[in-house]
């Protein structure tokens, strides 16, 4: 990230006419609150320096004489030599947006390295009850405490028809993955009151009418809404005790089964990539010289909340550099004082 810090994308934002600010969440947004103006301006000082943009080309691979080899929207072929390439074309989540991965079979195909590609910051599989999935698919549960193995963060989860989603979900998404595709019981915990102690629970549940119902005893004490009471239920069934201690602890760790991980089409983003040993530390493929990577391509994975796009853009830069140093000794002109 030293190539281009958090503070260092925002001045470029700025340098560009699109300041940003920090929401209350911390995570830092642009103030137009999208992002196509800076990519506009962005494009426009780009052309304005002489770059040309070709739009509707899908690279296809290297040619025999390694040029690279392009297919236009009309089925035109063409290959391009050239003396360096910065390759950034991304993961293979939500393909119907551009990145569909097929770049890693192109890789294969000439031996280079790639560890599968695999969903990352994605939802799991849930068996809900047919009445809870109908009644509450498309609700946040907000304000909890997941957890997982050693593992507890602070988050937001949205219940879906097939399972669940959401930031909270996203956060412990790798470990959860990981412990599926191992083939392991995956059981993920939700504290439903994390401000609260469990002796602080049992004590409210205490003052409130015993021959009040389960259900507005909860909401009474502690302001439960039907969404939580009903998640009590379907993942306790008929264990769920009334009683304030066993009730107390079941709020404090909820258990919910994951059966699967959704697909990577419908996960933010994508683990696996180049292996960053198949690289020089400047992000060129060893086996290619000339040719860097960038973004989503590279083997590391990252939580939502910025660190993504950030993590785009600092390789990016360094890439796009170190390009430029290639190509600048390539033309035996040594150092260039305006490349870092
Ligand atoms: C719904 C959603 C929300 C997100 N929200 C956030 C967020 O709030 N914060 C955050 O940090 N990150 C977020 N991300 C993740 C972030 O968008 C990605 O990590 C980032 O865009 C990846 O950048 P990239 O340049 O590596 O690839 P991409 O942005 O995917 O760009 C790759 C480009 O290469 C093109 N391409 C692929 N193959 C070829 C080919 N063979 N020939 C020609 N072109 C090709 C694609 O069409 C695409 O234009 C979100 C992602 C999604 C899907």
């Amino acid at each position: 990230m030293t190539a281009f810090s958090p503070s260092g994308l925002r001045d470029w934002c700025e340098a560009l006419g699109q300041p940003t600010f920090v929401g209350s969440s911390g995570r830092v947004f642009p103030t137009a609150m999208k992002a196509s103006p800076l990519l506009r301006t962005w494009m426009a000082g780009l052309t304005a320096r002489g770059v040309r943009f070709r739009f509707h080309q899908t690279w296809t691979g290297w040619d025999h004489d390694g040029r690279l080899t392009f297919e236009g929207a009309g089925g035109a072929c063409e290959a391009i030599s050239a003396a360096a390439v910065v390759l950034a074309l991304g993961g293979a989540s939500w393909p119907r947006l551009g990145s569909d991965g097929r770049w890693s079979q192109i890789f294969t195909a000439n031996g280079l390295a790639v560890t599968p590609l695999l969903p990352a910051n994605v939802g799991f599989d849930v068996a809900w009850s047919p009445v809870f999935k109908s009644r509450f698919a498309g609700q946040p549960l907000k304000a909890v405490t997941l957890c997982f193995g050693e593992t507890s963060v602070p988050g937001e989860i949205l219940i879906a028809h097939t399972g669940i989603q959401g930031g909270g979900v996203y956060a412990l998404s790798r470990n959860l993955r990981e412990s599926l595709m191992a083939g392991r019981p995956t059981v993920l915990m939700l504290d439903l009151r994390p401000g609260l102690k469990t002796r602080e629970i049992q004590d409210r549940l205490d003052r409130t009418r015993p021959g009040d119902s389960l259900a507005n005893r909860l909401r009474k004490a502690l302001r439960f809404g039907p969404l939580e009471i009903a998640l009590l239920r379907e993942a306790f069934g008929p264990t769920l005790q009334a009683s304030p201690k066993p009730l107390a602890d079941a709020i404090k760790a909820v258990p919910i089964r994951l059966s699967g991980v959704q697909s990577l089409e419908r996960a933010i983003s994508t683990a696996g990539g180049v292996p960053f040993d198949a690289l020089t530390s400047d992000f060129m493929l060893k086996a290619r010289p000339g040719t860097f990577l960038a973004g989503e391509m590279l083997d590391w994975e990252a939580p939502t909340g910025g660190y993504l796009l950030q993590a785009c853009f600092a390789t990016g830069k360094r890439a796009g550099e170190a390009a430029l140093r290639h190509i600048r000794r390539g033309q035996g002109r040594g150092h260039d004082p305006d490349i870092p």
